[in-house]
Parts: structure tokens; C-alpha cells; sequence
């Protein structure tokens, strides 16, 4: 049965700032299931730690709110056991390419069949606003006794050249679009991720709505990829060519950042995911789905285990 935004919607209120651009994400999320109409009771939306964590505390969906930087595990470690499973997972830019680092960068030489959303403010709004791994060098927002002394990572790049083959950017604020590139991170079959430019009004006063939404120059400081030339998907994967220059286009896109600021799809490419990699491998198992496996029949359990704990014994 056809289900609505409103059956999405939890019994908990939500606790962020007014104005916060978690709520453009929350709403695009939970439109992005209803048009494509998932089963609910096959999506899971994991978070780490975070203002972005609460995200699954708000939509009346599974959700599994992990540790500081540990989505990712947690939500490949779902996947793996059930295949059968959309997998959302959501998270700040402080968790994810600050303490989730290693995960982040890890999760892609897999290409699992994941959809990751990063809530990017530059700032970690949970803990009043310290400069987070994004905030670029020089920038003093309204939380920090002085600018920043480090650099800002680039996300979109470092997901490009450690293996994403679905790498995006949106904003907030504009609902429409990001709905549209997350049923596309859905649909895709691999590793994506998307990072969504989210103005966090309360600590970070340089990166506001006003900033993004700016008329530079006479014309919109964000703009689409989708409106240019600009042509990020590879035809062949197995061509090198076309994915060693869609990569160093895609690469030098992302560096665009100032008075123009891309959203769109910058990267995309169809590889096999893990669990291609895996049926090719065991091709013996016909089925790849733990969560169907039957571990107890007829009153025993199906698998022996006597002769190898003899063998462990000491
Ligand atoms: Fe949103 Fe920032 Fe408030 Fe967190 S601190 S809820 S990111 S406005």
C-alpha cells in the first residue's frame, strides 16, 4: 500500500536550532523514500554522533543511532547480513572525515551498496562550534576565539580517488534538488556519497543561507551541474581513458569554490559492488542473504561445530 510524508514523520519532535539546515535534509530524505516508495520495512538509516545523528530519532523508520565516526561498520555490517536492505546512513563532517576518517575512506574500496549523506556546517555544532575537518584555513566563524588554524579537507575529492563511484554535493536548503540526487544515490548500485552544504546558523556565521544563496556577479553563487556541459557519469568502466579524465574533471570541479559553487553530480561510474565481488567469488553459494540462513532445524543447530572446537582445545 502507497504511503505518504506524513506516515515518515516519528512521535518525536526534533531539538534543532530554528533554521538549521538539518530539516531541509531530514525532509528530503523522507521525500526521496516516498517517491520512490521503498518498502519501509527494508531501509535502515544509521548515524554516528552528531546534531545529524538524531536523524533517524525523526523518521518512523529502522533506525540505529551508532558511535562518534562508526556509521559506516554499523551499516555494512547490516548490509552484509542483509542484502536485501536499502541502506541510509547520515552523518556531520566532523564524523565522518574527522573521527570516521579511516571507515570513510575504507568503506569505498568496497563499493557495498550504500547511500552515505554528510550534514557538512564546517563547524561541530553538538559541542558549540569548534572548527570541524571542512573549515577551510583563515576562516573565523562566531564560535571561535580565533581563525582557524588548519586547512579544510575536500571531501568530494578524497571520495573520487579512494573509490566512491556515485560522489555528489547539495545544499539544505534546496529540497527539490537534494531529494533528486539522493533517489539517485539510492538507485545507484554501489558506494555513494553526498555532501550536502548545511548552514548551521547557531556557530557558523560565514557559511549562512545568505552566503549560498548570494547573486555574484549576476548570477547565483550555487549553481547545477546539470544545467552546464559538465558530464561526470563514465560510459565505459572499462575504458581508463574516459575514467582517468572523468576523474581529473571531477577532481577540478570540486575545487570550484567562492563566488561559484557546483551541486550536482560530479562522479559517477558502475563497478561491480561487494557483493558482485562476492557471489563471483563463492559462486558455490547460492544464497548470499545471512539474515534468510537457517542456524537452528529440527531442534539442532545446522552447522557442527564439535570438530573444531576439538581442534582449538588446549
Ligand atoms: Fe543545527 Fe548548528 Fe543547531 Fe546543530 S548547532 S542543530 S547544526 S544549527
Amino acid at each position: 500500500m502507497s504511503y505518504k510524508l506524513a506516515d515518515l514523520k516519528s512521535d518525536y519532535a526534533s531539538d534543532w536550532c530554528p533554521g538549521c539546515g538539518n530539516f531541509g535534509i531530514l525532509t528530503s530524505i523522507m521525500s526521496a523514500i516516498v517517491d520512490l516508495q521503498l518498502n519501509r520495512s527494508k531501509v535502515a538509516i544509521f548515524s554516528g554522533i552528531g546534531c545529524s545523528g538524531k536523524t533517524p530519532h525523526f523518521i518512523n523508520i529502522t533506525g540505529i543511532h551508532t558511535l562518534h565516526g562508526r556509521a559506516l561498520p554499523f551499516a555494512i555490517g547490516a548490509k552484509l547480513a542483509n542484502p536485501e536492505l536499502t541502506v541510509i546512513v547520515v552523518g556531520g563532517d566532523g564524523d565522518g572525515y574527522g573521527i570516521g576518517a579511516g571507515h570513510f575512506l575504507n568503506a569505498a574500496r568496497r563499493n557495498v551498496d550504500l547511500t552515505y549523506i554528510v550534514f557538512n556546517n564546517g563547524v561541530y555544532g553538538l559541542t558549540k562550534g569548534q572548527a570541524s575537518p571542512t573549515l577551510k584555513y583563515g576562516l573565523k566563524t562566531k564560535s571561535l576565539p580565533l581563525p582557524n588554524i588548519n586547512d579544510g579537507i575536500n571531501p568530494l575529492a578524497v571520495a573520487i580517488i579512494s573509490g566512491y563511484t556515485f560522489v555528489a554535493r547539495s545544499y539544505a536548503y534546496d529540497i527539490k534538488h537534494l531529494k533528486e540526487i539522493i533517489k539517485q544515490a539510492i538507485n545507484h548500485k554501489g558506494m555513494s556519497l553526498i555532501d550536502v552544504l548545511q548552514p548551521c546558523p547557531s556557530y557558523n556565521d560565514i557559511h549562512t543561507k545568505e552566503y549560498f544563496e548570494a547573486i555574484v556577479n549576476n548570477s547565483k553563487r550555487i549553481y547545477k551541474l546539470e544545467e552546464t556541459d559538465y558530464d561526470g557519469f563514465v560510459k565505459d568502466p572499462t575504458n581508463q581513458e574516459e575514467i582517468q579524465s572523468k576523474i581529473i574533471n571531477a577532481i577540478l570541479k570540486t575545487q570550484e569554490w567562492g563566488d561559484k559553487i557546483p551541486i550536482g553530480i560530479f562522479y559517477k561510474i558502475d563497478l561491480p559492488t561487494y557483493h558482485d565481488r562476492l557471489k563471483q567469488r563463492y559462486n558455490m553459494i547460492p544464497d548470499l542473504n545471512p539474515s534468510k540462513m537457517k542456524f537452528y532445524e529440527n531442534n539442532k543447530p545446522t552447522t557442527d561445530i564439535s570438530k573444531l572446537i576439538e581442534e582449538i582445545k588446549v
